[in-house]
């Protein structure tokens, strides 16, 4: 049994038809348009009948809500509520325009405090529901574009984190260029850490790894299909090397975080053909080039195609067999040892 301890399936991109991908041959592929229940039939097939959504944002809690009442029993859907570090400044829910008495408006600064107050009072409420199995996402979110509202971030991380020591929840934590500050922010907290959490999406330095499993109580880390990209390869498999199988969770974070398009054709080619080609062969170079310009576009077409489709838990099969490779294991160990993972930290 396959369990995704990440997976958005209440986003607005599995509303309609989309084309999904599959790993379950070993390669990514990218299947013909679908919705949403057929892609759960998909997953039944293949295993996969339990996941966990977490919220990306206060809206989010209340669609994830609406998904979990229409799909009624039909899979074994989870739900993580909370308030998103990228999104925790939404001006539109802050700065409602509100009066005192004698009609006069108060202070942006004021308005920003109640709204504050208003959204958490929301959040309690939504952390008691019988679906609702951790917080999160919560954290930090420093990459460019995202990197504003700093002070804001961390008051909604403290807030969550204690949240979850309340309701007796696990957090799922986003933490993203901001490990340093993160683990700080946790260490500072530690007296509200007893219902351990999950590092999602991880792709940092694996010392971090390496700190928030060892210096706290019942805490995982979650790989998934950044585990194929260059840019985050190397940091990811050794931080798997050095972790035992115990701590690691799989996740897709779908639609998010797709493995990369294989076919996509590393940007040196070009080059390297030129090189390699003689002098003396002036025509078979420009034969070759007007292959290699048709292939091109063939494939960047195809790129077009992956980029547009979603990303699935059908990719797990993928994750799971490149863990096994780097552990030495059968890749049934590692399937039954992060499902066990993911039922001892939600307690599912
Ligand atoms: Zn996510």
């Amino acid at each position: 049994m396959i369990i995704d301890s990440h997976f958005h399936l209440a986003i607005d991109g599995y509303n309609n038809t989309f084309s999904y991908l599959d790993g379950t041959n070993g390669i990514p592929l990218v299947r013909p348009a679908v919705r949403r229940k057929k892609l759960l039939e998909e997953y039944k097939k293949n295993g996969i009948v339990t996941f966990i959504d977490p919220a990306i944002g206060m809206s989010y809690n209340e669609r994830s809500l609406q998904l979990y009442n229409e799909l009624s029993g039909t899979c074994q859907y989870y739900r993580a509520v909370g308030n998103h570090p990228g999104k925790c400044f939404d001006p539109d829910s802050y700065y409602e325009r509100i009066y005192t008495a004698n009609g006069i408006e108060l202070s942006k600064r004021h308005m920003g405090i109640f709204a504050r107050w208003k959204m958490r009072y929301k959040l309690d409420e939504y952390a008691g529901h019988e679906s609702v199995i951790a917080i999160g996402e919560c954290g930090f979110d420093y990459r460019k574009g995202r990197n504003n509202h700093l002070i804001e971030q961390k008051r909604w991380f403290v807030y969550q984190i204690r949240l979850a020591d309340r309701f007796g929840l696990p957090l799922i934590l986003h933490i993203r260029d901001s490990a340093k500050r993160a683990i700080s922010v946790l260490r500072k907290n530690k007296e509200y850490l007893n219902h351990g959490g999950v590092w999602h999406c991880y792709n940092e330095d694996p010392k971090w790894a390496e700190i928030i499993t060892q210096e706290f109580d019942r805490f995982y880390i979650g790989i998934g299909g950044y585990l194929f990209h260059e840019q985050y390869r190397d940091n990811i498999e050794a931080s798997i090397k050095m972790l035992p199988l115990e701590r690691i969770l799989l996740e897709t974070d779908g639609p998010y975080c797709m493995p990369p398009n294989p076919n996509r054709l590393p940007k040196t080619r070009w080059e390297t053909a030129l090189k390699n080609s003689k002098k003396s062969a002036v025509v078979q170079t420009i034969l070759r080039e007007k292959k290699y310009h048709l292939n091109r576009k063939k494939k960047l077409l195809s790129n077009k195609k992956y980029k547009k489709a979603r990303n699935s838990s059908l990719i797990l099969p993928m994750v799971i067999n490149r863990i096994a490779e780097i552990k030495g294991v059968s890749p049934s160990v590692v399937e039954e040892i992060t499902s066990q993972n993911v039922k001892d930290l939600f307690k599912i």
